[in-house]
């Protein structure tokens, strides 16, 4: 939770750009990396995960009845881009998000839906089960799920900011790549970020251990806003990417409300002392 100014906030964050442009070279690369994944999350996440490119939401974009050249590519084009989109619009929105607010005690305790919820999602969406099984059901992924949800980001600026910053670079074109491994990182951890304060105790495994700091905590605090608060908001679940995000006015901090609710759920954060 942050009580200080958005101005104290802002002058941060312009203070870590100037001091990184100063340095340049590597660090630039990383901190320019960081910010492209903190953006491109928040685009991955909420104009196709949660259909914000409205055409996400269609079962199927039936073929246009015309003999224009441009109405026909338009509609080709939007075809092929909801034949991408579509999965990750189902494993999230669909089935994540739906689960977490049907049957969030299991989601608190073991990290997944039940069984029965599970099944239940897969028998709905027959033209997606691929997506939901590579994606835990909307709650991690296997090694297919994590390729194509990074590829994703070709969506965004990500790549190609990169490209034109550092074609003829290649040690700071790496450097600025390293942050965007948080993607499928943060995809990973997502369902420890779900559990009760309890089982994140006991099941979170060792290399995952530094989300039980504060900043971890902040992140789940955000993400139970983000699915029992305000679902257009907190999208980010990279640890630190909404101080990025926080310039578009895109978060919002848990207040008391939420902390009730949170506790009200079995899901309250350790208190911190
Ligand atoms: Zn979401
Ligand atoms: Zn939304
Ligand atoms: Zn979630």
């Amino acid at each position: 939770m942050s009580d200080r100014h958005p101005a104290a906030d802002m002058n941060g964050h312009l203070a870590i750009i100037a001091v990184a442009t100063f340095l340049g070279g590597l660090s630039a690369a990383l901190l320019y990396g960081f910010i492209n994944i903190a953006i491109g999350e928040l685009i991955i996440h909420k104009y196709i995960f949660h259909g914000h490119w409205k055409f996400c939401k269609e079962e199927v974009i039936p073929d246009v009845d015309s003999r224009n050249p441009l109405v026909i590519l338009h509609n080709r084009t939007i075809q092929g881009l909801h034949y991408i989109f579509r999965p990750f619009y189902v494993q999230h929105w669909l089935a994540h998000h739906k689960h977490v607010t049907k049957d969030n005690q299991h989601v608190a305790e073991h990290g997944d839906a039940s069984p029965r919820m599970q099944k239940e999602t897969l028998e709905r969406y027959p033209l997606n089960t691929a997506a939901l099984l590579n994606s835990s059901h909307g709650m991690g992924a296997n090694i297919y799920g994590l390729v194509y949800q990074y590829l994703l980001l070709g969506f965004t600026p990500l790549p190609w900011f990169g490209l034109l910053a550092y074609y003829d670079q290649p040690l700071c074109l790496l450097v600025y790549f390293l942050p965007s491994l948080m993607l499928p990182l943060s995809t990973v951890y997502h369902k420890y970020l779900h559990m009760s304060n309890v089982s994140r105790q006991k099941k979170t495994p060792w290399y995952f251990r530094w989300l039980l700091s504060d900043p971890g905590e902040d992140v789940v605090r955000k993400h139970f806003m983000h699915h029992h608060v305000n679902n257009d908001r907190n999208w980010n679940f990279i640890l630190f990417a909404d101080a990025v995000t926080d310039v578009f006015g895109m978060n919002v901090d848990p207040d008391e409300k939420t902390m009730r609710h949170m506790e009200k759920l079995g899901l309250q954060v350790a208190v911190k002392s």
